[in-house]
C-alpha cells in the first residue's frame, strides 16, 4: 500500500487550484485535466467505467466481487481542487523520511518552519515520513491525500478479488474549496447508499457533524443629499451599519471568541455608501434552535441601530447555507458506526469530531446520500505549512479496504 506515497507526490504537482466567482463550471480548465488524467488510471486498474462528466465529475465502479445479493453500495469521495487562499501552481513535495522530531525548515522560503511545538500534532510523527511542500506554496494533502487513498485502496481491491465487497463507487469532485463542490452532483447517478469523504485530519478521526449554516445580510437605507446643505436632510447609512456592527458582541458570539461547540455570528462584507449600506452575515451554530436565536439577536440589534437614526430604514434577509449532517446520520446509524469499526480494525482507536465548518458530505447528506468524513491524514489545511505523513495515508487505504469488507459482512447494519 506504499503506493499511496508514489500517487501523493504525482498528483501533488497537478495545479488545481478553483477560484471564486468563476463563470464556468469546474471554475478553471486546470482541474479538468487533472480529472482526466486521473480516469485513465482508473481505467488502468480495471474501473473500466471511468469517466469525467460534462461538469468535470469523476465517477467510477469497482465492480462487487461478493456472492450475495443483499451489499448496499457504498461510495468514497475525495475533491481535486485546491484553495485559492495560497499559492497552488509549482507544488514541489517534499518526503521527510523518518523525521527526527526536528524543526523542518522549507528550502524556498527559510521563514517557513515546521515545529513540534507550534503544530502539536506532529509528535506523533516522529519516526514517520512527512511530506511537506517547498515553503512557497500549498502542498495540496488537501484533498489530494484523499484522492491518493481512494485510487491506492481501488488498486489493491482490484488486484485481491478474494477480498469480498459489493459494488463500490468513487467520485472525484471539482470546487469543494469555492463552496461549489456539489452543486452539479448528482446522488441518483452516483448510485450508493451511503459515501464516506476522505478528507479529515489526524489519524481515527470521523466527523459525523458540521455547524448549521445561515447567511444573514443586513441593510440599511439612509437618504444622500449635497453635504454641503444636508442639515436635517441627510440620514447616513454608512453611520446606522457603523452603530449596528459596533453593538454586535464581542466576547461571545465572535469566531475569534469561540470554540468547541459554541456557535457565533460574523460580519464579513460591508458595501457602503450614505444611500445604502448592506452587512452581510455569517450564522453558525450546531442546533436549529441556537441558530434561529443569534439570527434573533442580530435582528434585534440592526432595529435598534436603524432606531437611533431619524430617517433610516433597515432590511434584513436569511439564506439557508447548509445545515448540521448529524440531523441525517443519526437517522441511519450503521454509516458511522461501519466506520467506526473498520478504524478499529485498522488497529486505530476512532475519535469523533465536529467539524466548525460544513463539508460536501454534509450538504449530500441532505441532498439523500449520508456522507460522513474521514480522516486522510491533512494538516495545516490552506497553509505553506501544509503536511501529511505517509503513514497516516497508509493506515487511511487500510481504512477504505475494510469499510468496503464490513459492508459486505453485515449489509443489513
Ligand atoms: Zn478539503
Amino acid at each position: 500500500m506504499s503506493d499511496v506515497l508514489e500517487r501523493f507526490l504525482r498528483y501533488a504537482r497537478y495545479d488545481t487550484q478553483s477560484v471564486e466567482n468563476s463563470a464556468t463550471y469546474p471554475s478553471t480548465d486546470a482541474q479538468l485535466v487533472f480529472l482526466r488524467d486521473l480516469a485513465a488510471e482508473l481505467c488502468g486498474l480495471g474501473l473500466t467505467d471511468a469517466e469525467v462528466d460534462e461538469h468535470g465529475y469523476l465517477m467510477a465502479t469497482i465492480p462487487p466481487t461478493t456472492t450475495r445479493r443483499d451489499v448496499p453500495t457504498i461510495g468514497f469521495l475525495a475533491h481535486v481542487d485546491t484553495s485559492p487562499e495560497v499559492a497552488g501552481a509549482g507544488v514541489t513535495p517534499i518526503v521527510h523520511r523518518a523525521w527526527d522530531g526536528r524543526d523542518l525548515v522549507l528550502p524556498d522560503d527559510p521563514s517557513a518552519v515546521l515545529r513540534l511545538r507550534d503544530h502539536p500534532a506532529l509528535a506523533a510523527q516522529v519516526g514517520h515520513d512527512i511530506v511537506t511542500a517547498s515553503g512557497t506554496t500549498l502542498l495540496g494533502a488537501d484533498n489530494k491525500a484523499g484522492v491518493a487513498e481512494i485510487v491506492t485502496a481501488a488498486a489493491f481491491l482490484m488486484n485481491h478479488p478474494d477480498i469480498p465487497h459489493g459494488t463500490i463507487r468513487i467520485a472525484f469532485t471539482p470546487d469543494e474549496e469555492v463552496g461549489r463542490g456539489t452543486a452539479h452532483f448528482d446522488v441518483g447517478r452516483f448510485g450508493a447508499r451511503c459515501a464516506y469523504t476522505m478528507d479529515g485530519g489526524g489519524l481515527g478521526e470521523i466527523e459525523t457533524e458540521s455547524f448549521s449554516a445561515d447567511s444573514m445580510t443586513v441593510t440599511f437605507h439612509g437618504f444622500n443629499t449635497h453635504p454641503g446643505y444636508a442639515r436635517g436632510l441627510m440620514t447616513n447609512a454608512i453611520k446606522v451599519a457603523a452603530a449596528f456592527i459596533d453593538s454586535l458582541p464581542h466576547d461571545t458570539l465572535s469566531p475569534e471568541t469561540t470554540e468547541g461547540r459554541e456557535g457565533f455570528v460574523h460580519p464579513y462584507v460591508v458595501q457602503a455608501s450614505v444611500d445604502r449600506t448592506s452587512v452581510k452575515l455569517l450564522v453558525r451554530d450546531y442546533a436549529r434552535e441556537g441558530l434561529a436565536e443569534k439570527e434573533a439577536v442580530v435582528d434585534a440589534l440592526a432595529r435598534q441601530a436603524t432606531g437611533r437614526f431619524p430617517g433610516a430604514r433597515v432590511e434584513i434577509a436569511v439564506e439557508e447555507s447548509y445545515r448540521n449532517m448529524r440531523d441525517v446520520l443519526d437517522a441511519h446509524p450503521a454509516v458511522a458506526e461501519n466506520a467506526r469499526v473498520a478504524i478499529r480494525r485498522a488497529g486505530l482507536e476512532p475519535r469523533s469530531r465536529s467539524i466548525r465548518g460544513g463539508t460536501d458530505g454534509a450538504r449530500l447528506s441532505f441532498m439523500g446520500l449520508p456522507t460522513p468524513n474521514l480522516f486522510a491524514g491533512e494538516h495545516n489545511f490552506h497553509s505553506r505549512l501544509e503536511w501529511v505523513s505517509v503513514q497516516d495515508m497508509e493506515k487511511a487505504v487500510e481504512v477504505i479496504v475494510h469499510l468496503c469488507r464490513l459492508w459486505e459482512e453485515s449489509p443489513g447494519a
